[in-house]
């Protein structure tokens, strides 16, 4: 499989540039238009038109990522692709998804739910707005599907944005992919055989994020306030920040427990260990850039400082360099 997977570094001139192939299915090269990244020097203050082209050179990159699928329980499906991680729950009630995938991924993902079962899709759940989450939204509509996500969702896919770092733009969402349920606090339902309950969390990767926990099965899918092994993005502009981060996970900690089986937002199916040892490694690396931020030290002499070296053989292989997760940390102190 090429996964055509790229870091992002942040260089001296705080631009970000796409650098070098990576190994390993789960890493998100959806969101890191290397190409047009590489090409042009001051990529993040690129103009809209570029960036939306590297959206689209995104999406067809990740659709091709295949969909694979595993068994969390009798009626909950794992389905991991293109887009980060997808729960399904199937039973006599019908299909509640959580998240979509990509959109040219849609034949396959349709091709994949009809293997679970024939029930239809009722209900879809967004985990955050992010696209590689809401990408299919109008589909699963189209198919019949309820939309239910936080307020704040609603919200952030009415507005354009240019996410900070990966350099991506994003127009408003057109009427037929906006959710149509949404709620403040929580949110609970009992649907095919399952209690789901659905709340909100303190702006941790966004102001939109949600857990979503499938209590009889006990399966909570935390979208991206949980990248399993991996550094994490987070998006400032929608008053995202290292530490609603930590506090976020911090609260799913005190949730689980150890049989829990924990669904990131991208990254491998996880567990509570899991889950301290992300919460555990943002601590660190806060504490370290925020002492450099308190000397005094400009951005680009933190990233230069290399404070997490030490810690980038193992989490700096997925999705963000070190030198990137520096950049995202500091601006988000
Ligand atoms: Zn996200």
């Amino acid at each position: 499989m090429d996964f055509d997977n790229v870091a992002i570094q942040a260089t001296r001139r705080g631009i970000l540039r796409g650098a070098g192939a990576l190994a390993g299915g789960w890493a998100l090269s959806h969101i890191f238009p290397n190409a047009i990244a590489s090409a042009t020097p001051g990529f993040a203050q690129q103009s809209g038109s570029a960036s939306s082209d590297a959206l689209a050179a995104a999406r067809a990159r990740f659709g091709k990522v295949p969909i694979e699928s595993t068994k969390l329980s009798e009626n909950l499906t794992l389905l991991r692709g293109p887009g980060g991680n997808v729960v399904v729950l199937s039973g006599k009630d019908g299909k509640l998804l959580v998240d979509t995938f990509t959109q040219l991924a849609w034949d396959r993902f349709k091709k994949a739910l009809d293997e679970i079962s024939k029930a239809p899709v009722k209900l879809a759940v967004d985990s955050h707005w992010h696209w590689d989450h809401t990408d299919n939204n109008a589909n699963v509509r189209a198919a019949g599907a309820t939309l239910i996500a936080h307020e704040n969702t609603l919200k952030r896919l009415k507005e354009t944005h240019d996410l900070d770092v990966i350099g991506l733009h994003f127009d408003p969402s057109p009427e037929n992919a906006l959710p149509q349920r949404t709620f403040k606090e929580s949110y609970q339902l009992n649907f095919s055989g399952e209690h789901v309950a659905l709340g909100h969390l303190a702006p941790a990767h966004t102001d939109s994020d949600i857990y979503i926990h499938f209590q009889k099965a006990n399966v909570l899918h935390m979208g991206d306030v949980f990248f399993n092994g991996i550094y994490c993005y987070i998006d400032k502009g929608t008053k995202g920040s290292i530490g609603g981060m930590i506090a976020g996970a911090t609260k799913m900690l005190a949730m689980v427990d150890n049989e829990t089986k924990i669904v990131p937002g991208h990254g491998p199916l996880g567990n509570k260990a899991d889950l301290r040892k992300f919460r555990d490694m943002m601590v660190t690396a806060r504490a370290r850039v925020q002492k450099l931020k308190s000397s005094g030290k400009s951005l680009e002499q933190a990233v230069a400082a290399k404070p997490l070296s030490d810690l980038d053989p193992q989490w700096g292989q997925g999705v963000l360099s070190g030198d990137a997760f520096v950049h995202v940390i500091y601006t988000t102190l």
